[in-house]
């Protein structure tokens, strides 16, 4: 709800707060807090909070390093947990240049920007409904530091005594609920130690925002519990990774735009270009969707994450699944996603790809409803069925070739992110990682 200036003084002085966290977030996902006194409240409902945005990394350079805060009132909350010196209130803000402008590099803008491109073409709402999955690991109780022994051995919809995660997933939940939001599941994963919880669909901004919320509650309730709650995608091999798969849907104002009654699979002609759009741009995408070196440990075979770049209506494991309700909740599942991505800029790719598919009425090839792990290389090849990138390297260079992706991005983010990741991978391939040494040393 966008609350009014008059409405949110009354909140901050009805809730006793004293502090207000202001909140926005920077290329690689990683919420970014600027804090402040309530005295401090009126020149932020004035746009007029300042702060020094050459800290940020991939923000600006520092001869231009002012920056403005300006928030989104809707997003107003207190959160519930206060401590000793009063509460503490979050609002989502946008970053904007001294000029007035909003600020190219700030992902929010980003996706506000995409979202109104959207609206000119004709559409209402982007909804998004994320699966978002996440280890549970012990803290170590000397240093307080995160180690890798998992806090359970339970699996997919074990109960207690099994799964030692569910007092603190539960705990998770309430809080989630106190704070708004709409949780529809929780269930322990496949991995021990691994859990998802499912909250409502939302348009896309809001749902971006809600993921970043998310992790922050799932963090800092998992600590009071001893435990360390992660999203990388990949902590151990041998089990199941992390991921987030992203449910979407396309609204006009007749409803839908996915679903068509009278249509194959009742889904409508917008439905299998905008499939087409995401296909055609899966392995580009992927960069955004998984960025990171360990994101693709994930993206391998018998793990239940996708591998190859096809769709599917009945089987449960393509990169894109078509989930069997129809009507006003007919949706594409996009399945590739991991939670380290920044939810704003991999919600902004996949609207742009699949927008991409409607523009230029891109049909999807035939779905795949066999076991495409079962299938050959020479298989593969007839049907069409292109891998998925299977390094951080390989991804980036579709990502580079695509004209689409900077468009869904903007120039400045497109540009800042491909370098901050080439380096990520220019560090990691001169690792020389213990799996080399316990396979070679011996035998060369
Ligand atoms: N953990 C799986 C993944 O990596 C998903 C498992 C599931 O939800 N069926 O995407
Ligand atoms: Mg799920
Ligand atoms: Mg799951
Ligand atoms: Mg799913």
């Amino acid at each position: 709800r966008q609350y009014t200036k008059d409405e949110i003084h009354k909140m901050a002085k009805e809730e006793n707060v004293r502090f207000l966290r202001l909140m926005f977030t920077d290329l690689f996902g990683m919420i970014k807090n600027v804090e402040v006194p309530v005295s401090q409240l009126d020149k932020l409902l004035d746009n007029k909070l300042m702060f020094d945005g050459s800290s940020i990394d991939g923000f600006v350079r520092i001869e231009e390093s002012d920056m403005y805060l300006y928030p989104d009132l809707s997003t107003w909350m207190v959160f519930p947990w206060g401590n000793e010196h009063g509460k503490i209130a979050r609002v989502i803000c946008e970053v904007y240049t001294p000029d007035g402008k909003p600020f190219e590099g700030d992902p929010r803008n980003n996706l506000i920007r995409v979202l109104k491109e959207m609206r000119e073409a004709g559409y209402t709402d982007f909804n998004i409904g994320p699966e978002p999955e996440f280890f549970l690991f012990k803290l170590d109780p000397e240093t307080g530091k995160p180690t890798t022994d998992l806090n359970d051995k339970g699996s997919y919809f074990d109960l207690a005594p099994m799964d030692l995660g569910e007092n603190c997933r539960r705990d998770i939940v309430l809080e989630l609920e106190n704070m708004g939001f709409d949780v529809e599941a929780s269930h322990h994963e496949v991995a021990p130690g691994q859990h998802e919880i499912d909250f409502k669909y939302a348009d896309a901004l809001a749902a971006a925002d809600n993921i970043q919320t998310f992790k922050l509650v799932v963090k800092t309730v998992a600590r009071k519990y001893n435990l360390h709650a992660t999203f990388m995608p990949k902590p151990l091999d041998g089990i199941n990774g992390s991921g987030m798969h992203l449910n979407m849907s396309l609204f006009h104002n007749k409803g839908n735009a996915f679903y068509d009654e009278k249509n194959d699979l009742q889904l409508s002609q917008e439905a299998y270009w905008f499939l087409g759009g995401l296909l055609k741009h899966a392995r580009s995408f992927t960069a955004v969707c998984d960025p990171l070196v360990n994101s693709y440990k994930r993206l391998v075979p018998g793990f239940e994450a996708p591998v190859y770049v096809a769709w599917s209506g009945s089987n449960r494991s393509p990169l894109i699944r078509v989930p069997s309700s129809r009507g006003l909740s007919t949706r594409l599942e996009v399945r590739s996603v991991d939670p380290s991505a920044n939810p704003y800029m991999a919600i902004a790719t996949v609207l742009e790809a699949g927008l991409d598919g409607i523009r230029n009425k891109i049909e999807p090839p035939k779905s795949i409803d066999r076991n495409i792990y079962r299938m050959n290389e020479q298989e593969r090849k007839d049907s069409h069925i292109e891998d998925l990138p299977s390094t951080l390297h390989n991804a980036l260079k579709a990502f580079e070739a695509d004209d689409v992706m900077k468009k869904a991005l903007g120039p400045h983010i497109y540009q800042s992110f491909l370098e901050a990741k080439r380096l990520e991978w220019a560090s990691y391939r001169q690792e020389v990682t213990q799996w080399e040494r316990d396979q070679y040393l011996d035998q060369y």
